[in-house]
């Protein structure tokens, strides 16, 4: 079961971002309204996380590292209709694999909360600890026991700059949360609750940037989009009509005249999911052509919002691949949101 577990950290956790990136959406997830992570060695060294949410209760904790205990799908229907940003009960018992690990944790209800200590799968350590309510995990020596994997990590700056894209990501996608980021002399994000994501993205992005953004809304019924359904004899065995409901899309993007040139600033979510995904990616290409010069780049922040039932989120393990079951008619609405949102800013 190791060894499933180790062969699962291949898929689940690539870098240090990747592993901040699980436990964000555990927070998240736990309804945490506070979370502040903490790295050192660009997070190869350390990494953690403590938030707010719901905390666990001692047997929870200690189920938490058993491969597929998610307590957030009770049947496989429920892989329908996820709505958590969690689902496989598999970041945890892989992260814990291939690093040592520290977990404190409370839930409102106890008393006492609870300490675990785990070193590359092994649980060394169970106690009581007097805890806040809420988790606090500590993630150390990331592939200690995986020499061939610990090589590939980069220097410490580029993991950092992975870990802050995706802390920032986060943070937009989230105002009504308080987001910090730390390193053992710097705090590279502090970003106490706001309003709305106007706000956040000025406090996050600065003055530069968000002055020239734009926002940008727009949404369908699906049931009204006129989306043509295949005939009979082309359907798949298990097709249905698109699910009752609507495509939204709302968020920010940049005039023409702010241009970057790396994509580091795209920022898409779906369904409060972060994705980096090539079908939007080439929306959002198309929908500035001939608006920015080839070879520079908006500066993006969406969410687009969708019937559960509307997007697979169960690709990859590492779950920043999504598919869409009406992918042309995704694709086209938002290239047009956009665009129109853009042109009509035109002077
Ligand atoms: P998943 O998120 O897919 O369910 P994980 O391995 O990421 O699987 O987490 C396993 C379980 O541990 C979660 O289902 C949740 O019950 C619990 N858990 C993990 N992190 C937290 C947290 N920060 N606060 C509360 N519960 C948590
Ligand atoms: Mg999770």
């Amino acid at each position: 079961d190791q060894v499933a577990n180790q062969i699962a950290a291949g898929e689940v956790v690539e870098r240090p971002a990747s592993v901040v990136k699980e436990l964000l959406e555990n927070s998240v997830d736990a309804g945490a309204t506070r979370i502040r992570i903490e790295v050192e060695g660009g997070g190869r060294k350390l990494i953690r996380i403590t938030d707010n949410g719901c905390g666990m209760g001692r047997d929870d904790a200690m189920l938490a590292f058993e491969r597929h205990a998610t307590s957030k799908l009770r049947s496989a229907d429920d892989l329908l209709h996820i709505s958590t940003l969690g689902f496989r009960g598999e970041a945890l018992p892989s992260i814990a694999s291939v690093a040592r690990v520290e977990l404190d944790t409370r839930a409102a209800e106890d008393e006492v909360g609870t300490r675990i200590e785990i070193v590359g799968g092994k649980m060394t350590r169970v106690e009581d600890a007097g805890a806040p309510v809420g988790t606090s995990i500590a993630i150390r020596d990331l592939f200690f026991n995986v020499p061939a994997r610990k090589k590939f990590l980069k220097s410490e700056p580029t993991e950092l700059s992975h870990v802050a894209a995706l802390v920032t990501h986060y943070a937009l996608a989230h105002p009504e949360k308080h987001f910090e980021l730390h390193t053992s002399t710097n705090a590279l994000l502090v970003a106490p609750t706001v309003r709305d994501a106007s706000e956040r993205l000025f406090q996050v992005l600065g003055q530069d940037i968000s002055r020239d953004m734009l926002p940008c809304a727009a949404e369908i019924d699906f049931a009204r989009a006129g989306l043509p359904e295949p005939p009979p004899w082309k359907r798949d065995a298990d097709y249905t009509p698109p699910e009752p409901g609507f495509l939204r899309v709302r968020g920010f993007v940049s005039k023409p005249e702010l241009q970057k040139l790396n994509r580091g600033s795209i920022y898409v979510f779906v369904n409060g999911r972060q994705v980096r995904d090539r079908l939007i990616l080439h929306a959002l290409t198309e929908a500035y052509r001939n608006i920015l010069p080839p070879t520079s780049f908006p500066v993006v922040l969406l969410f687009l919002e969708m019937p559960a039932a509307e997007v697979d989120v169960n690709v990859h393990p590492a779950k920043t691949e999504v598919r869409f079951r009406q992918s042309s008619f995704v694709h086209d609405f938002v290239r047009d949101a956009v665009r129109n949102t853009v042109m009509k800013a035109r002077p």
